[in-house]
């Protein structure tokens, strides 16, 4: 068990934000041989027969153990193996998500996740969908969406997030992380580094369109990406320690979505990046990158936008504010069917939904103005973009678009367009102003 982790577990939380949070997760096992605890669990929960969710990969890595030690529990265990696309990869997508359903007998009652991300993700809107118990077992510490509740799909080719459910419990098991590969360990430590920016983000909505916050789901995201930067060497020898720690760092991250039930405290225009980019290659048929590892890279983008906004003076950013063209319906529109083609239409609706009143940009400009110094204080908290780089180069990750196999003209458009991919206000919707 965690300690910094156990505190989280099972609780109601009539919060100072003025909602109720409510933290479902039952059990957080990070150790060596976690994998021999599940067996138990779901005996001890009254169930007898389970459905285990693996790519080729992760179930030689974890699955067929689990397997075994299930069996030997007398626990009655089928086994879905995700097929690969045209592209040799596992989705979170259509496919995917029928493939699970055909192969879970309907007698199973629980869904085990036996992966990394993609594989959580389709775990968790089958097992919500279906009404199954949901156990993770994730066999890489690459992304923060173990916990959390949120399940991004690719619909139609495009990548939304569907409200699903948390796991009901965690079984890390610290042998089967060791053997992750390094490009999944950067992974999801680029994913946490993300979280400088999105918080920044969350403030500026908060600051700027009294945009709902809750300080304990920011501070505990703070204090998850916190957790990895203090603990950088044990991370970059992949000790146990180190790895446990990330594995807190991403679970963490996770609780503080799930405290306020949407992903906006760890996911803010640096995530927007990364899906942007992800949609491309997909819609060009190129090959997944990591989710982290774009994460990371686009962090670092975010970043030195923060770190440009400090050396603006109030009175630039009142004449930069006066000259800028306000964005329109009409005017956003026209724009995201330019850049977004066949999901044009998914993505005004996702901006411009029925029945909600569009920002009123004159009053937004004025409270920029009224609020610079605000602004300013939260572009100082970013750490400086040559930090992230240097913990993301200690770790060997992707530190430019251009090492993670991004183009220049992809990032350029990124930059333009990606705060059209959610509608929330971020430090790129801020610049657009300026
Ligand atoms: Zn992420
Ligand atoms: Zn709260």
């Amino acid at each position: 068990m965690s300690e910094i982790l156990e505190a989280w577990l099972r609780r109601s939380i009539d919060c100072a934000c003025g909602q109720r949070h409510e933290l479902p997760i039952r059990r957080i096992i990070i150790e060596r041989d976690a994998m021999k605890q599940v067996a138990g669990y779901v005996k001890e929960a009254g169930f007898g027969e389970v459905t285990l969710i693996a790519d080729v990969r992760t179930y030689q890595a974890a699955g067929e153990k689990l397997r075994e030690l299930l069996e030997a529990a007398q626990v009655k265990v089928s086994i879905s193996v995700l097929r690969e696309n045209a592209l040799g990869e596992v989705a979170a997508d259509e496919e995917a998500i029928v493939q699970v359903l055909l192969d879970t007998p309907l007698s199973s009652e629980v869904l085990v996740a036996v992966g990394a991300g993609t594989v959580h993700d389709i775990v968790r809107f089958a097992s919500h969908r279906t009404k199954r118990t949901f156990l993770s077992v994730p066999t890489a510490p690459s992304v923060d969406g173990f916990a959390s509740v949120g399940a991004p799909l690719i619909v139609r080719s495009f990548k939304q997030t569907i409200p699903a459910c948390a796991p009901e419990a965690i079984f890390a098991d610290l042998a089967v992380l060791a053997k992750a590969p390094q490009a999944m360990i950067a992974a999801g430590f680029g994913d946490m580094l993300g979280k400088y920016t999105s918080l920044a983000d969350w403030s500026l909505g908060r600051l700027l369109l009294a945009e709902h916050y809750c300080e304990l789901s920011a501070r505990l995201t703070l204090e998850a990406v916190e957790l990895c930067t203090a603990n950088l060497d044990e991370i970059a020898q992949r000790t146990d320690l180190g790895l446990r720690k990330l594995m807190e760092g991403l679970i963490l991250s996770g609780l503080s979505m799930l405290l306020v039930g949407h992903s906006r405290p760890a996911s803010g225009a640096e995530h927007h990046l990364s899906h942007y980019w992800e949609m491309v290659l997909l819609q060009q048929r190129r090959r997944a990158l990591l989710h982290g590892a774009k994460v990371g890279v686009a962090a670092v983008l975010m970043a030195q936008r923060y770190e440009a906004l400090q050396g603006l003076t109030a009175g630039e950013a009142a004449a930069r504010l006066a000259q800028s063209q306000a964005p329109s319906e009409l005017t956003d529109a026209e724009r995201i069917r330019q850049a977004y083609g066949d999901l044009a239409e998914q993505v005004i609706a996702e901006n411009y939904p029925a029945n909600s009143t569009a920002v009123d940009a004159q009053a937004l400009k004025a409270r920029i103005i009224e609020k610079w110094g605000d602004v300013q204080d939260i572009a100082r908290a970013v750490p400086a973009p040559e930090q992230l780089m240097a913990w993301l180069e200690a770790v060997q990750g992707p530190v430019t678009p251009e090492q993670l196999g991004v183009e220049p003209e992809l990032v350029e458009a990124s930059l333009q367009d990606a705060l059209f991919v959610r509608n929330r206000f971020t430090i790129l919707r801020l610049l657009r102003l300026l």
